[in-house]
């Protein structure tokens, strides 16, 4: 019963995601509070529309002016919210810790969506839910997971490490990938311009080691680059099997691969 509601909660935070993400990034830079617009036809959606479930069930899947198709990511988002929000009110108690875990569940599906729609990880996005995740780590790194002190300054500082130490490697990361590049391309006349890590990435592993702490914030790192070599060699073998050919200087975008696994830290670390 209490999934239920929450469910339902992250139903409303999907449709909140889904405005954020049409909106903020750029070209447009809209504010979160604007009405969203058709990408076709720059027509106000109407508050149907915004609910992509309500949307796609009544079978108004297409913009009211231009007929334009609305994106599947709006119902397919809502959906993922409502589901990841029932499974953490079914594994932890209702309180504070429940509300901080949905809050940023919710901010990292925000990026990831942003992040595989722009190639683009947003500071307006990550630079506050860094601050946020500073605030909240009494909450999020209680050893218990049921403790709470007013004001752990311990647990504060554990985060902070977290932060500095995920910010500096995936820096130090960023700048051999540059450095690498500059080689690769001393003698090239078609230059190629994919870094392993960009800055995005930079402060995305900035936030999770924010919100996991030292030494978590290591495993979350290795996960990541794992898991994105692992969808780096399916997509290589995805375009063996299509085109019998592949480009060896595929950009992986590593920020889902960096919100999946530090998502998993936060919500799945094993109770002590
Ligand atoms: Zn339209």
């Amino acid at each position: 019963m209490l999934s239920l509601l929450v469910a339902l909660i992250g139903l409303a935070v999907g449709i909140l995601i889904n405005r954020a993400a049409d909106n903020l990034p750029p070209p447009l830079r809209r504010s979160f509070f604007e009405t969203p617009r058709c990408p076709y036809c720059d027509s106000r959606r109407s508050p149907l529309e915004q609910c992509g479930i309500a949307s796609f069930v009544l079978r108004r899947d297409k913009c009211h002016q231009c007929s334009a198709p609305l994106r599947l990511r709006a119902p397919i988002v809502e959906i993922a919210t409502a589901a990841l929000f029932a499974y953490l009110a079914a594994r932890y108690p209702m309180g504070l810790l429940l509300a901080a875990l949905c809050l940023f569940t919710a901010i990292l599906l925000l990026i990831a969506v942003i992040d595989i729609e722009h190639k683009l990880i947003l500071n307006v996005v990550v630079l506050p839910a860094t601050a946020l995740a500073l605030l909240f780590s009494p909450i999020l790194l209680a050893p218990n997971r049921v403790a709470l002190d007013s004001l752990n300054l311990r647990l504060i500082l554990v985060s902070l490490l977290g932060a500095a130490i995920g910010y500096s490697l995936t820096y130090g990361i960023y700048l051999l990938g540059i450095l690498f590049l500059r080689w690769l391309n001393r003698n090239r006349t078609n230059k190629i311009n994919t870094v392993a890590f960009g800055m995005g990435d930079v402060k995305l592993a900035g936030l999770l080691g924010a919100l996991v702490g030292v030494p978590a914030v290591l495993y979350v790192l290795i996960y990541a680059i794992l898991l994105g070599g692992a969808g780096a060699l399916a997509a290589i073998l995805l375009q063996v099997v299509r085109r019998r050919g592949y480009s060896a200087f595929m950009a992986i975008p590593y920020g889902p691969y960096l919100v999946v696994a530090g998502w998993a830290f936060v919500v799945l670390r094993p109770l002590p």
